[in-house]
């Protein structure tokens, strides 16, 4: 059976690699997905979010990263997967995501949506955690893999040179 684990990944965290890594050992095939939602203004591309992605799962030889627009159930559909795969960090997590899995669940009956506790270790973790951390210059190094913390390195240094 394979997977889909959708979401915006900007950037990616130990958090969601926990996940990946627990996952690959339940299911044939994962796909990560990342959402390309021009909306939410993301600090990374969708290229560079593959990149780290592909980089900090090179170890699993049975996942792969994907770029998707639209509807998660439609890209499900198209790369033949039965589970969306969602993390669920804390109890304020749920109510949103069971809102989000019964919408799929009305799209797309034969889909289910699977919720994987996440590390206790990384719970606090999320992606806007980490970048606000890494905007004001902190250590992000117990927090995202080693490639994502040299390009949040890069961003912000950046960032703060063209402001200055
Ligand atoms: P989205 O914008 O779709 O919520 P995210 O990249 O924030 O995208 O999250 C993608 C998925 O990863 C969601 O299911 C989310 O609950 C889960 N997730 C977020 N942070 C963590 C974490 N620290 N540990 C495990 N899973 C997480």
């Amino acid at each position: 059976m394979q997977a889909l684990y959708p979401g915006s990944f900007d950037p990616l965290t130990l958090g969601h690699l926990d996940l990946i890594e627990r996952a690959s050992q339940l299911f044939e095939r994962v796909v990560v997905a990342v959402l390309q939602n021009p909306s939410k203004n993301p600090c990374f591309s969708v290229e560079q979010r593959l990149a780290q992605i592909r980089a900090a799962t090179s170890h699993l030889s049975n996942v792969e990263a994907a770029a998707f627009d639209g509807l998660t159930v439609a890209f499900a559909d198209r790369c033949g997967t039965a589970v969306i795969l969602r993390g669920l960090r804390a109890l304020s997590d749920f109510e949103y995501e069971l809102q989000i899995a019964h919408t799929n669940k009305s799209l797309a009956p034969q889909l289910e949506t699977l919720f994987m506790a996440t590390a206790t270790a990384h719970s606090f973790l999320s992606s806007s955690v980490v970048k606000e951390v890494a905007r004001f210059g902190g250590s992000v190094r117990h927090m995202v893999p080693t490639g994502v913390a040299e390009d949040l390195v890069r961003l912000f240094n950046r960032t703060s040179q063209s402001q200055a």
